[in-house]
């Protein structure tokens, strides 16, 4: 007990001593039932509402761990290999999933928020955040973009890794490492992968990833 979620990650793959073992964990937040406590998957997949962290901690429980090893059952294999290509076709067609895809969940125009006093800040005791500015899609895609991630199998990749150089707070090799893995499923079903063409330069005029697809 006492651990961050890294940590805690680390200590059970360690432990497990398979690779590919996945780990739902809380961290002090949660040991001490702070009642907005997220429960942290991979490092990466944070489900940050409802204060499931703090159900965790009030049950003493720090994690849970998995691993596969059969495969996933299908009813109907070849319905859903068409409809999972008709999907990785199409999604960008969607406005919102090209945003989401383009500019990961902070494409989102911060600084509109921000003008129209929305822009949740010191947890909603302000709609306006004066740095707004500083923390905007382009902003971050230009200062601390690592890597574009992606729930397993999710074509649309709206998760972002980010770079920090603050005490404690650099990016946890681990998280890097699991982010750029692609899930086995995606690959074999030949969903499309994506690169950067250019980096934004304003919140204004974002810009658009290029597809990419393997081999
Ligand atoms: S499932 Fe896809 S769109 Fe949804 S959060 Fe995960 S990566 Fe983003």
């Amino acid at each position: 007990m006492g651990q961050g979620t890294g940590e805690t990650q680390r200590i059970i793959e360690e432990q497990v001593g398979a690779p590919n073992v996945r780990v739902a964990a809380i961290g002090p937040a949660g040991e001490n039932q702070v009642r907005f406590a997220c429960v942290v998957n991979a490092l990466k997949h944070t489900n940050g509402r409802g204060g499931m962290g703090a159900v965790m901690g009030s049950k003493n429980l720090k994690a849970i761990a998995v691993r596969g090893s059969r495969p996933v059952p299908f009813k109907d294999k070849d319905a859903l290999k068409q409809m999972i290509k008709w999907y990785a076709d199409h999604f960008m067609d969607h406005p919102i999933e090209r945003v989401l895809h383009d500019g990961g969940t902070i494409g989102w125009d911060v600084t509109e928020l921000d003008e129209a006093g929305i822009l949740p800040t010191l947890n909603f005791r302000s709609g306006s955040f004066e740095k707004a500015e500083d923390i905007c899609g382009n902003t971050f895609h230009q200062k601390y973009f690592v890597e574009a991630g992606a729930c397993q199998a999710c074509v649309v990749r709206c998760k972002r890794v980010a770079r920090s150089t603050a005490p404690g707070r650099s990016t946890p090799p681990t998280a890097a490492r699991s982010t750029r893995r692609r899930p086995r499923s995606a690959r074999s079903a030949g969903f499309p992968t994506w690169r950067r063409s250019a980096r934004p330069t304003s919140c204004a005029t974002p810009t658009p990833l290029t597809p990419y697809r393997r081999g």
